[in-house]
């Protein structure tokens, strides 16, 4: 292993890997991921990836987005993802990517509050194909099983990454450094993440007053089955409410048009939100109902979620299955430009999930992510290519006694999970977020891992503490 590179890239995600992509083969670019190659929530995303579907649908497709996210989008970031759709997509074809088609054109469906359909997919394991794709495609070398767990940063310069590789540390030094280590999903008891998503990097920019931006606003999926023991819970893609599953109570009653006209097809705040509230008036189980589906249909176009319920049970589309919302996709992040550029810290970027580039506002259109981690990957990469390499690299200190772990994180990560969950879930109020507030601050002697954690959590509930108002994915219910 080098110890210097030009390019060093925290994650293996979709907007790691595509920026790895999109720098030649000659530069020394490292990318660095925490667990298997695959752990990551790119891996797991299912409905696939939005696209205008012309130069004609990029106002609309604008324009729905900035919708779902309360406007509170920067507007100039969002025509920047959806003119750059056309881009991104088109090279993933034209590589030899394959996404489903129909009658020997792309097929593309619809998903909750897209004016049209646009979504293209591969079955119901989008995420999965496009990984193994860009996997096959990254020519640079892949650094497994590693922790980042600080940034070299001085004189507001970046110089490179600390890591933890078989908790042994070394000093990695880089010309550049991408930050794509996606969100937040392990701070919350309910989640649909992979493992390895545990808000590291977001920490250390706290820690290291690198401006974090709305990192309040939290999506909470849904149509997730929770009943199962493992951390990552089971999600039902969008997708099968946009195709005619329906959600409804012991009851069979389609309460969700009581919340919102458009039932079903209402954004996910929308829907998640009136689940929520529905469960805690009524105490009733909710369920998504297949009824509208033909089963040779469903195993045909979603075969991985037709096999993995019925490894747990289940058989749709015969049976419905209990669904509750969970936390799935954190909105803010690091607060970058519209090339991914870490704003008043030179050489360093932000791309993918962990960033705020500001395409989602208050809320994200659903399957935006996927095309925004490409987007912002390709303009990074590019960014970088016309910027200069002239960094002096001085000495940093290998000599490191940080501990991972002390004996009682793992008390207290499952502590922080739920008071999370409980306080600073999908409605919140100040005495609860206060309580969270003290929560963390009362937690002493804790390992590297989890000190970051809780500076996540901090960042997010302060971020709600300053917004007493509700909007989009925050919902405040004393304001
Ligand atoms: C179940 C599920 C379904 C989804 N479905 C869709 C969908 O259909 N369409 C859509 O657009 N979006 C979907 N999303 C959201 C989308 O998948 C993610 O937003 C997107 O994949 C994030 O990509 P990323 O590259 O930013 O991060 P990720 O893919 O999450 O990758 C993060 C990488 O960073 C690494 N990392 C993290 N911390 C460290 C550290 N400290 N040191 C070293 N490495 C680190 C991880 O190991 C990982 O390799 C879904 C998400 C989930 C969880």
């Amino acid at each position: 292993m080098l110890k210097e590179y030009d390019v060093i890239i925290i994650g293996n995600g979709i907007a790691g890997l595509y920026a790895s992509m999109n720098l030649p083969k000659e530069m020394k670019v490292l990318n660095i991921c925490k667990d298997f190659a695959w752990e990551c929530n790119t891996f797991y995303a299912q409905g696939g990836i939005t696209t205008a579907r012309d130069e004609k649908d990029i106002g609309l497709h604008s324009r729905d987005t900035l919708e779902a996210g309360s406007f509170a989008n920067d507007k100039a970031a969002v025509e920047t993802m959806s003119k750059g759709s056309l881009g991104v997509i088109e090279d993933f074809i034209r590589r030899g990517f394959h996404f489903d088609m129909e009658n020997g054109n792309l097929q593309y469906t619809k998903e909750a509050a897209h004016s049209i359909a646009r979504i293209l997919h591969v079955g119901d394991a989008t995420g999965r194909y496009m990984h193994d794709f860009m996997m096959q495609q990254n020519q640079h070398y892949l650094l497994k099983n590693s922790l980042v767990y600080d940034l070299l940063i001085e004189d507001a310069k970046c110089f490179g990454v600390k890591v933890m590789i078989e908790y042994k540390p070394y000093v990695l030094k880089a010309k550049k450094v991408v930050i794509a280590s996606g969100g937040v999903g392990s701070l919350y008891e309910y989640h649909t993440n992979a493992k390895s998503i545990s808000g590291d990097i977001q920490g250390i920019c706290y820690e290291k007053g690198i401006e974090l931006e709305n990192m309040h606003y939290l999506q909470f999926h849904p149509t997730v089955f929770t009943k199962i023991p493992w951390a990552r819970k089971m999600l039902l893609t969008e997708a099968l409410r946009g195709e005619g599953a329906t959600v409804i109570d012991d009851e069979g009653n389609r309460f969700l048009f009581d919340y919102d006209k458009r039932g079903e097809l209402a954004s996910r705040d929308i829907v998640s939100h009136a689940i929520y509230d529905y469960k805690q008036k009524t105490n009733k189980e909710v369920y998504l109902d297949f009824g509208n589906f033909d089963e040779k249909y469903f195993k045909q176009r979603f075969p991985n979620i037709y096999k993995s319920f019925r490894d747990v049970g289940y058989h749709p589309p015969k049976e419905r299955i209990p669904i509750s919302p969970a936390f799935h996709y954190s909105i803010g992040g690091i607060k970058t430009d519209i090339n991914g550029r870490v704003l008043d810290i030179d050489n360093l970027y932000a791309i993918g999930e962990c960033a705020s580039s500001g395409v989602h506002g208050a809320n994200r259109l659903a399957s935006n992510s996927l095309l925004e981690g490409l987007v912002f990957a390709k303009r990074a990469a590019e960014d970088i290519l016309g910027s200069g390499f002239d960094l002096k690299f001085h000495g940093f200190d290998e000599e490191d006694k940080t501990i991972l772990h002390e004996k009682n994180d793992k008390i207290i990560k499952r502590q922080l999970r739920r008071v999370m969950w409980d306080h600073v879930g999908i409605v919140r109020s100040r005495s609860g977020l206060m309580k969270a507030k003290r929560f963390i601050y009362e937690q002493r002697n804790v390992g590297r891992l989890l000190e970051l954690r809780l500076n996540s959590a901090k960042a997010i509930i302060e971020h709600a503490l300053n917004a007493p108002k509700s909007i989009g994915s925050h919902l405040m219910k004393d304001q």
